[in-house]
């Protein structure tokens, strides 16, 4: 199956990419709850994240973990939340978000803007961690 996010880890749809291995990717949600929203994706398309294999599920919670450290060094004091929405995008995905507070991870609430050079600076403050 091919979703946006294949496309982006084809390198064929750009993105603020955070890490990626053989099996799982990280880039910065361009629509984000606040500076530093990542998600983490399997390279290849399942819709569900709870279709996926056992094997692949312990591996993506193990990269996001990898992921989160890196964002809580580049937020510190901030926790990081990690959440399973899947509406949008038919390509499993989790959500981690730099919160101070509960509000902080409201999907309902209004986005962040950021320029293409504040996502990029973004991007290349957590990768530094990883
Ligand atoms: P959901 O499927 O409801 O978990 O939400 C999908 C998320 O993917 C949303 O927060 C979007 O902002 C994000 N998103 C959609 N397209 C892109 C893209 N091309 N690059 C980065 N993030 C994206």
């Amino acid at each position: 199956m091919e979703t946006i996010f294949t496309k982006i880890v084809k390198g064929e749809i750009p993105c603020y990419k955070i890490a990626e291995n053989d099996k799982f990717y990280a880039f910065l949600d361009i629509n984000p709850l606040a500076a530093g929203h990542t998600l983490v994706i399997p390279k290849e398309a399942t819709d569900w994240l709870f279709d996926i294999t056992d094997d692949d599920l312990s591996g993506i919670i193990l990269f996001a973990k990898k992921v989160a450290h890196a964002i809580s060094k580049t937020y510190p004091g901030k926790r990081v939340g990690m959440v399973v929405i899947g509406y949008e995008v038919p390509h499993a995905h989790i959500h981690l978000v730099p919160m101070q507070t509960m509000q902080d991870i409201d999907f309902k609430r209004t986005r962040v803007k950021l320029s293409s050079e504040e996502f990029q600076q973004i991007a290349t403050a957590i990768s530094r961690f990883i």
